[in-house]
């Protein structure tokens, strides 16, 4: 694999990011993601921008953007810069799909989930839940061109990203180590806008990162699956690659993971006592041990400790992996 140029060098200067969904409040699970990208980015003295990933407006709550920034905000994370919305930037991603198209790299999909579904049993193939289901390639022409008018919408077609054969992506993890994924194989030909019109997150996450400068990607490894197919367009776009943190859910005090239940609650940062609460125990799943832990302490004293402990933290985690 070609090395790359090591974005961290303090001459182009650390840019992270905190992506959150406006689906609802800031939970267990999402304050970790907030945490851990929010220690990196402090430790290398690097910006934190917040973007708010609304792309997907039907599963957006109204409101749920400013009880998140109030969460951050009440846990003393705050970020740099403005924050952003994906939901003000659909002309970015409409060019980026037209230098996609310019490429011959995008075909037109009409098949319904159920048309999708069919084909592979009758191909004998069974997607099970959860399972990424790999597109059977039915409307995908022999040789994709560029579709003349692409900025017209096409009345009920989606959008899917022709792949290439035998695409193995590699990548490092800075924890986890090196990470490949067959594109082909494990993903399909998958879609960059939606039947409806809406762009996907993969088409989004991508050309915003790259938008904002984005060096260091630092998230939970529930989106470790997703990083390949945005390497993927980010080769294609002519984007820098950014560095690549997948934060590993860390057992609590108890060796128990974090069920979906507990970690689907909202937080609670009524006041600073509740959101150091939660701070804590976000620090927990993230293998921060040896905290301060006096009920006397501030948020701000608590996150300094933090962010001194987090390097040694990467470490123990990438030995421990
Ligand atoms: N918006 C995505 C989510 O909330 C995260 C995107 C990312 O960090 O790349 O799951
Ligand atoms: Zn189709």
């Amino acid at each position: 694999m070609p090395t790359l140029k090591n974005p961290s060098s303090p001459a182009d200067g650390y840019r992270g990011r905190f992506a959150p969904s406006p689906t609802g409040p800031l939970h267990a699970g999402s304050l970790v993601a907030a945490l851990g990208s929010w220690l990196d980015a402090r430790t290398n003295q690097g910006k934190w921008l917040l973007r708010i990933e609304d792309v997907d407006t039907p599963r957006c709550i109204s409101g749920a953007d400013q009880e998140i920034m109030r969460q951050l905000l009440a846990c003393g994370l705050s970020w740099d810069e403005e924050a952003t919305w994906q939901s003000k930037h659909q002309d970015r991603y409409q060019k980026a799909l037209e230098r996609l198209n310019a490429l011959h790299c995008l075909y037109s999909c009409t098949c319904s989930r159920q048309m999708i579904a069919n084909t592979l049993e009758a191909q004998g193939i069974i997607a099970l839940r959860n399972q990424e289901v790999i597109y059977p390639r039915t409307c995908r022409p022999q040789q994709p061109q560029a579709f003349e008018g692409l900025t017209q919408t096409l009345p009920d077609a989606a959008w899917r990203l022709a792949l290439p054969a035998d695409l193995v992506i590699e990548f490092e993890d800075r924890v986890l180590g090196t990470q490949s994924q067959n594109l082909n194989l494990e993903v399909g030909d998958f879609v960059l806008r939606r039947k409806d019109g809406l762009f996907t997150y993969q088409l989004a996450v991508v050309v915003d990162d790259a938008t904002q400068g984005i060096t260091h990607v630092v998230r939970g490894q529930d989106l470790l699956s997703n990083t390949a197919r945005q390497i993927f367009l980010q080769n294609l776009l002519g984007y820098q690659r950014p560095q690549y943190l997948h934060l590993p859910l860390v057992l609590d005090e108890h060796g128990e993971k974090l069920s979906k239940q507990t970690l689907a609650t909202a937080i609670h940062t009524q006041d600073e006592k509740h959101a150091l609460n939660e701070l804590r125990k976000a620090a927990l799943h993230l293998g921060l041990r040896n905290l301060p832990d006096g009920q006397e302490i501030t948020i701000a004293e608590w996150l300094l400790a933090a962010t001194q402990a987090w390097n040694d933290n990467l470490l123990f985690l990438k030995a421990t992996k």
